[in-house]
This record gives C-alpha cells, sequence and structure tokens, in this order.
C-alpha cells in the first residue's frame, strides 16, 4: 500500500490545497495531511484550528490530518511513508521547492518528493493571500471552501456585507 505524506502549513487549507490533495488521492492509496509547526511563521491559525478545519473539509477515508512538530523527514520514517507530495504553482516555486526536496532526501534517502501541478485557477492562489484577503473583509469565494471563509471572518470579526464600505477622501 503506498502512503504519501502532504506536509505544509495550512493556514489555512485552500482550495489549491485540496486540488493537490484529489490529485494525490488519485494516485496513492493513502495520503497523510501534516500540519507542521513551522518556527520561522507566525500562524494566524492554531494548530488544532487548522487540523479541525481540514477535518471539515476533507471527506475522503484514504485520507488522515497529523499535527507534527519536527522534521518531516522524520515524520515519514514514524509512519512508512516513501513519499512526499508537494504542489507546485508558478515557477518561482521550483527553487525553494528544490531546495526543500534535497534537504529531505538527505535527511531521509527513503524518501523521494513528488510534485503535483495545480489547476490554472489555483495558480496565484496561497494561503498568506487569503488571509490577506480575509482581513480586509473581501469576498473569498473560490479561494477556500465555506466552512473555511466562515472562520476567517470570525478571526477577522468581519460580518458578510454586500455593499463595499464608500471612503470619503475630503473628510
Ligand atoms: P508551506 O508553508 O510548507 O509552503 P503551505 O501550506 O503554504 O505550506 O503549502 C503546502 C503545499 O501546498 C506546498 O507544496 C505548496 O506549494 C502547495 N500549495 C499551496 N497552495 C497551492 C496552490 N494554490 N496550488 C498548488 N499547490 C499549492
Amino acid at each position: 500500500m503506498a502512503t504519501a505524506i502532504y506536509p505544509g502549513s495550512f493556514d489555512p487549507i485552500t482550495n489549491g490545497h485540496l486540488d493537490i490533495l484529489a490529485r494525490a488521492v488519485g494516485v496513492f492509496d493513502r495520503v497523510i495531511i501534516v500540519v507542521l509547526s513551522n518556527t520561522r511563521k507566525a500562524g494566524l491559525f492554531t494548530h488544532s484550528e487548522r487540523v479541525e478545519m481540514i477535518h471539515e473539509v476533507v471527506t475522503s477515508d484514504r485520507v488522515s490530518v497529523e499535527s507534527f512538530s519536527g522534521l518531516t523527514a522524520d515524520f515519514a520514517r514514524l509512519r512508512g511513508a516513501r513519499i512526499l507530495i508537494r504542489g507546485l504553482r508558478a515557477v518561482s516555486d521550483f527553487e525553494a521547492e528544490l531546495r526543500i526536496a534535497l534537504t529531505n532526501r538527505k535527511l531521509n534517502p527513503d524518501l523521494d518528493t513528488v510534485f503535483l501541478m495545480t489547476s490554472a485557477e489555483n495558480l496565484f492562489l496561497s494561503s498568506s493571500t487569503v488571509r490577506e484577503v480575509a482581513s480586509m473583509g473581501g469576498d473569498l469565494t473560490g479561494m477556500v471552501p465555506p466552512v473555511v471563509a466562515e472562520r476567517l471572518r470570525r478571526k477577522f470579526g468581519h460580518v458578510e456585507r454586500s455593499e463595499p464600505i464608500a471612503v470619503n477622501s475630503e473628510a
């Protein structure tokens, strides 16, 4: 049985992540989403909030979710996984992803990184873009599932509105 791990920050999970996940489930028997603690990034959502949201939007019984604080290479060893999934968007992702993949291979030579390409509509979608749009009360349709959009609205204290707020420059 081929188990793949799909690590990331998932702060929060977006339609881009779900796109990659659906593709991974089409290829591998089991996929473990790993919500990693990232020392470089202060998160918007707590780890348990991120895991909860993933549980709310992922329904496949071949996908499980875990939270891990440590090296991805060690997590893979713990679970006996030899495949690591990463998503690729624009060419700009490539250099950083290559560096991460080669580092992981050094740390765990049994682990191979498989890159899956996103759909065109998710090319410029990232958790950071979603957080920015949400912080300004923007429409998140098509970027994240409705339950995630609702969590973001609550996090930023926005209520749904249909009219933009007018800004009077002469005031
Ligand atoms: P990290 O902080 O490790 O980059 P992310 O949660 O931002 O974690 O992303 C996890 C993985 O999902 C990465 O491989 C990233 O490239 C991929 N990913 C994120 N957004 C998209 C998207 N819109 N399309 C395809 N892959 C994506």
